[in-house]
């Protein structure tokens, strides 16, 4: 596998300037195409599935924090508190969950609501070392993909199990191998929320979860969050070392901090529980890794430029431009590399991570032709221009790993 930090810079998506600051990366115009592309199937997934997105501030109080258990629990990993004055401190978040909570209290519930899904793709901050930081791995800047599910106890397991194929169904889209799951329980030491019967019934929760799964899973110690257990996804980076991805984790404790309620079928109040999840956890970590698991070679649907247009000479440039164009209205993103780049030979190396390669020479602009080269080396017979652009659309729409399905009747 390759490292991102260099791969990035060569191909352009990402960087940073010492005037910014240390683990505050930037994003160039194709990893921000990247980027918003991942962060909409994100999204797309998560309607589809019943969730409705929300977005909250990334700044909140201090007493929000402590009430919440990070200050007391977690607050080596955040920065120091903005003073205001007259007694006010605003701290830089370390998560999302609080202002979801709050969100959630601002009304009443039915039970006939839940379970109640609540999304966003929100900044958090971490207080990390200068040290370590470096690329997108270690960022004091964080874009979450985050979630919590407010259900009955009784709904926790569909729910989790729920979130753990959209796991899955994401990883399959991206290409993403999964090295092992992993069930995260609090080990030695203070740093967890002290409620034994909270603890063991979350963890015979994810546990049966993980059982009905037929995944094979390891228990860990030491690596739960400090309000319940989790499901961990772990992959490997270029260096073989294993980092979570994604992560499902059941929470009765900040239910009760926040005090949320639900009106059960009996008119009572009920606490509900909390669901956390993440399916690709913080973007610029899932970003670092798919540029290392594919070596800037993302699948199709995700790749910042779809097809490279290469006209053979000057003479087939508006063919070029017009197909360029097209593409465009169809949702594609084309680029034209004209003979101002080089030789069709150079222009061509110069594409090598583009999935999808267009040659128009002569003949296919007299006959409105195009011929087809895909990026694993594959040459395609000339065909219709809108055959070609219809089968692109059709597998990128689909989110899938293939770069042409010989099945729709290839030539
Ligand atoms: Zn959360």
């Amino acid at each position: 596998m390759h490292d991102h930090r260099k791969l990035g810079r060569e191909l352009e998506l990402f960087d940073t300037d010492p005037l910014i600051g240390a683990g505050l990366p930037y994003w160039l115009p194709d990893g921000a195409e990247l980027r918003h592309t991942l962060e909409e199937y994100i999204r797309g997934a998560e309607r589809r599935a019943g969730y409705r997105h929300v977005y909250s501030p990334v700044l909140g109080k201090r007493e929000l924090y402590e009430r919440s258990g990070h200050w007391a629990h977690y607050s080596d990993d955040m920065f120091p508190p903005m003073d205001l004055g007259e007694g006010q401190q605003l701290v830089l978040r370390p998560s999302l969950c609080p202002h979801h909570a709050l969100i959630y209290r601002s009304r009443a519930h039915s039970y006939r609501e839940l379970p109640l899904r609540m999304a966003e793709l929100g900044g958090m901050y971490r207080a990390e070392l200068s040290g370590v930081l470096g690329g997108l791995t270690r960022v004091r800047s964080i874009q979450l993909n985050d979630a919590h599910i407010f259900c009955t106890v009784e709904q926790v397991a569909a729910e989790a199990r729920g979130a753990l194929d959209m796991i899955l169904r994401a990883y399959g889209a991206l290409g993403v191998r999964a090295a092992r799951f992993r069930l995260s329980l609090p080990g030695p030491g203070g740093k967890y929320v002290a409620a034994p019967e909270l603890w063991r019934r979350s963890t015979a929760l994810l546990t049966e979860v993980l059982e009905a799964s037929g995944l094979p899973y390891e228990a860990a110690e030491g690596e739960a969050a400090f309000y319940g257990p989790k499901i961990d996804v772990q992959v490997e980076d270029a260096a073989g070392r294993e980092f979570t991805l994604s992560t499902v984790q059941v929470d009765f404790h900040q239910p009760e901090r926040f005090d949320l309620h639900y009106i059960g079928e009996d008119g009572a109040k009920h606490r509900p529980v909390m669901v956390h999840r993440s399916i690709i956890g913080s973007v610029e970590r899932a970003v670092a890794h798919l540029i290392e698991q594919h070596g800037g070679a993302f699948p199709a649907w995700l790749a910042p430029k779809q097809l490279a247009v290469l006209p053979v000479s000057d003479a087939e440039l508006p063919h070029a431009e017009a197909l360029a164009a097209r593409c465009a209205e169809l949702g594609l993103r084309a680029e034209v590399s004209d003979r101002g780049r080089g030789s069709l030979g150079a222009r061509i190396r110069a594409a090598r991570l583009v999935p999808y390669q267009v040659v128009i020479g002569a003949a296919e602009a007299a006959d409105g032709l195009v011929a087809l080269r895909l990026r694993d080396g594959r040459r395609l017979a000339p065909m219709p221009a809108g055959d070609a652009l219809s089968r692109i659309t059709a597998l990128t729409a689909a989110h899938s790993t293939a770069l042409w399905d010989e099945e729709a009747g290839g030539r």
